[in-house]
């Protein structure tokens, strides 16, 4: 007969003679690792159940505790590797399909390590950005391809709806619902004060967020939850969400135990009952009908809000983003195959998709060639970590980045993916009142600040250091790339050569 039993993934390693008993590790853990045993009179643990969340580590307050990863492996080879044979186990006692949160964890390539940058030197002299000017804001929609001037010779200025940011910056897509109220009110506050945007997500807009509207996307996504005019109204832009790097062809599953009192009044579903979002939008089956939608949320918002398309990076994605650009949208966004998610199967997650590195670069170039490119700006994310990776993605062509788990790492997020269960020590992906109340949106916020100030400050940096004094300068200039260890048809591609060339 099978046995299911397979060992704790993390051991916790307790320093008897620094624990004290005062039980916070047991308050703090809500997977109920922690317990004292009056029998023996001390803290004990069940470890099969810790997801190295890391939160007792942090509030223990003799330092007693430490997670490490177990060192008991299986008899894996090459082959059969320790993680796949978890894996199979699993299946086989559950009969389940298995499910995993945040991004691919495979050691997949990551071209923005491949990656070099420029600097100046002698002839083309770097620009000091604490001395000299640096202009880091953008403005995301269509431009028009040539100046106009009217017979005074003053410029015409009729530009479509932007998007304007103070940095090349956005947050990304994140649900009420997936994530808290707090984390929620955490980033809404903090893109207000940069002067940046972040995105509802599917989730639609809780009532007490529509002050931060200037500073809001909100999202069309195909369950349609929570959209209604005055939510459409409510946004700096719309973005409908056809895909998403983690998951690209699917759907979304928000468990019923999440939809709790005022998440079911934002998505205006049952209290208690799943939210499904079905894998297509049921009314598009091609470009024209995407045009429908795009044209239709611009007509219920008197053509005065951007229209943004999301899509994940998938293989024929140059061909997918130039029927995009002719469907009316006005920015493209982009999601590479290492993008975050609350709950996504882990098989979609691991194996769907291609790094968004890639697929930026062939965009770029297929919009240039078919000379749509200023039709529509370009916004591309799934793991862009640092300000040097998106110093990189503007060299490859786009115009801002959005950016999730970075954000929520500010907040407290310690990635230990698990999100789908509702029990995110930290606040974050939790709907449970004892948990929300963990993260304080003061102290997220500010986070949330501290962490654009400084990536800003690095962007101009080396900005600087290439001799460019501005995003438009940087956008698209790839002869300020270099590869390192990449193939031909990799740098073909990336549009950039080697290094030492
Ligand atoms: S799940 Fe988190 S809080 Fe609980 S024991 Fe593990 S590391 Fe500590
Ligand atoms: S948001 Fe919470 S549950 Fe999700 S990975 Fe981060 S710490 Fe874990």
């Amino acid at each position: 007969m099978a046995v299911d039993f397979i060992y704790p993934e993390f051991e916790v390693i307790r320093n008897e003679d620094r624990c004290i008993a005062c039980r916070a590790c047991e308050r703090q853990c809500a997977n109920e690792v922690h317990f004292f045993s009056t029998e023996r009179e001390k803290m004990m643990s069940d470890e099969s159940k810790c997801v190295n969340c890391q939160r007792c580590v942090s509030l223990c307050p003799t330092r007693a505790l430490k997670i490490v990863k177990s060192d008991c492996t299986l008899r894996e080879n090459a082959n059969w590797q320790n993680e796949t044979i978890r894996e199979v186990y699993k299946q086989a006692a559950s009969g389940g399909v298995l499910l995993s949160s945040m991004g691919n964890p495979k050691p997949m390539p990551v071209y923005w390590d491949k990656i070099l940058i420029n600097a100046s030197q002698v002839t083309n002299p770097p620009i000091d950005p604490l001395r000299e000017p640096m202009e880091t804001k953008v403005f995301l929609g269509k431009k028009p391809d040539k100046i106009r001037r009217d017979e005074n010779g003053n410029i015409i200025c009729d530009l479509p709806p932007q998007v304007e940011l103070s940095m090349p910056i956005m947050f990304s897509a994140m649900s009420y619902g997936s994530i808290s109220y707090n984390a929620h009110c955490s980033l809404a506050r903090a893109a207000t004060e940069l002067g940046i945007v972040y995105n509802t997500g599917e989730g639609g807009l809780h009532e007490d967020f529509y002050k931060y509207g200037k500073n809001t996307i909100v999202q069309v996504a195909s369950g349609r939850f929570g959209v209604h005019e005055v939510y459409l109204e409510a946004g700096a832009a719309i973005e409908i969400k056809m895909g998403q790097g983690a998951k690209p062809g699917i759907g979304g599953h928000l468990p019923g135990t999440k939809i709790v009192d005022d998440v079911s009044r934002t998505r205006m579903i049952p209290e208690g009952s799943d939210a499904i979002s079905p894998a297509p939008h049921h009314d598009i089956y091609s470009i024209e009908d995407l045009r429908q939608l795009v044209y239709s949320l611009k007509e219920a918002t008197e053509y005065k809000k951007p229209i943004i398309v999301k899509v994940a990076a998938v293989h024929n994605i140059a061909a997918i983003a130039s029927g995009i650009a002719r469907s009316g949208a006005d920015i493209i966004a982009i999601d590479g195959f290492r993008g975050g998610t609350g709950a996504a199967p882990t098989r979609i997650r691991d194996n769907v998709g291609i790094p968004i590195e890639l697929a930026l670069a062939s965009v770029d170039r297929r919009l240039r060639d078919e000379g749509i490119r200023n039709n529509v700006s370009l916004v591309v994310g799934g793991s862009v970590r640092s300000a040097s990776d998106v110093v990189k993605a503007i060299a490859l062509g786009a115009d801002a980045c959005y950016i999730a788990t970075a954000a929520l790492l500010a907040l407290g997020c310690h990635l230990c993916r698990t999100c789908q269960t509702g029990k995110c020590n930290w606040g974050i992906a939790t709907q449970r009142p004892d948990l929300v109340k963990r993260l304080n949106p003061d102290m997220g916020s500010e986070r949330l600040v501290n962490l654009m100030t400084a990536w800003r400050h690095e962007i101009m940096e080396i900005m600087g250091a290439m001799g460019i004094n501005s995003i438009e300068a940087l956008r698209g200039n790839r002869l300020m790339l270099r590869g390192v260890g990449l193939n031909e048809k990799e740098l073909e591609i990336l549009g950039i050569a080697h290094a030492g060339e």
